[in-house]
């Protein structure tokens, strides 16, 4: 068992005047997570939750959380190339109307806002699990009401909605929390991770994208199930990933063709498999940085040897008997770096 992959203790973590925060993560340089404390909890028990340390018996020291918005605040303010922050957890939605309220405000009302910030996200599960919670909850209304006055402040709220399949999205009552957070302003995209044994089928995801796309989610991200928790039952191999992606891709409108797929959250950065190929006699993987540690390598297409068997990065070898990928000598220097106390995302 893994706790946190993609050396996510070690090599995000954000420093304002020399001192580490916690509760948060930064790694790509636009976009900074934060770990509101009260959120560290879900509606669901996915058994394949990457974020299973969040919230297990693992103990407190291998929780990520903050319960202070202002250091969140003043960190956006002082790092002018942050434009989107993403709530993340356990699930924010688990918090009530006025403790989220005490997070988000701080960041969209006052004089000490931070002016470079675009985007609100929450990343969320409960659209599918707790849909009342923007329904018949008691706090339902105080919920959209907040939502709708982040719109208003004229900064965007974006919800990052987890949809592993179709059936999640059939329920009366999820299209209902989905039409009233939409009516806010809110945008919803819908991600999920490829789970064997759950959603390995083009079939299922081809008719989740169609739905969300019906619904007025944008499909945005299919994930690669990660090297952490029990994941040699549910992963499927990056071969098989990519196929099941294409098949299900090519059945869609334009319209559902936002979605990217399979990503893996790997320590570099997030790599597609974008294809495979025959080149010179030999059978390769063609792999693409979507995000990454350094912004150079964003959209650089590279090629590893193909393999069947393989689920993840690391199971990878360069294609062509390359000893390393391009990106390795400087992944290590950034490394080096973040050891010595500067910030990696802080590169330019
Ligand atoms: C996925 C991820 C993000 C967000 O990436 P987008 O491509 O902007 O959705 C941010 N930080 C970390 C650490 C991530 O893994």
């Amino acid at each position: 068992m893994n706790p946190h992959p993609a050396n996510q203790k070690t090599e995000n973590v954000p420093r304002l005047d020399g001192k580490e925060l916690p509760g948060m993560q930064h790694k790509y340089r636009e976009t900074v997570l934060f770990f509101p404390s009260e959120g560290q909890y879900c509606h669901a028990f996915c058994t394949y939750c990457f974020r299973w340390a969040q919230f297990t018996s693992v103990g407190s020291s291998q929780t990520f959380k903050s319960g202070n918005g202002e250091q969140l605040r003043d960190y956006l303010v002082r790092t002018p190339q942050v434009k989107d922050v993403l709530f993340t957890g356990g699930d924010p939605m688990v918090m009530s109307p006025e403790v989220l309220s005490s997070y988000l405000e701080p960041l969209i009302e006052g004089p000490g806002a931070p002016q470079n910030l675009d985007t609100i996200r929450i990343g969320s599960k409960s659209l599918a699990w707790w849909p009342y919670k923007y329904t018949t909850d008691p706090e339902a209304k105080d919920i959209l009401a907040l939502f709708e006055h982040v719109v208003r402040s004229g900064k965007q709220l974006a919800f990052q909605a987890h949809f592993s399949h179709p059936r999640e999205l059939e329920h009366p009552v999820a299209q209902q929390a989905i039409r009233n957070v939409r009516m806010t302003g809110a945008q919803i995209r819908g991600q999920a991770p490829l789970i064997r044994h759950v959603n390995d089928s083009p079939e299922i995801w081809r008719d989740m994208w169609n739905l969300q796309v019906k619904l007025g989610i944008i499909p945005y991200y299919m994930f690669v199930e990660r090297d952490t928790g029990a994941s040699h039952y549910w992963n499927v191999p990056l071969a098989r990933a990519h196929e099941i992606f294409s098949e299900a891709y090519s059945g869609l409108a334009g319209t559902a063709r936002t979605v990217r797929g399979p990503s893996m959250s790997a320590s570099p950065g997030k790599v597609g498999v974008i294809g495979t190929d025959t080149i010179a006699g030999e059978k390769v993987f063609l792999l693409q940085f979507w995000q990454a540690r350094d912004p150079k390598w964003i959209g650089r297409v590279f090629l590893a040897k193909y393999d069947p068997h393989a689920t993840w990065l690391s199971d990878l070898t360069p294609a062509f008997g390359d000893k390393e990928f391009f990106f390795e000598s400087r992944y290590r220097e950034i490394v080096e770096m973040t050891k010595e106390g500067s910030s990696g995302q802080l590169l330019t």
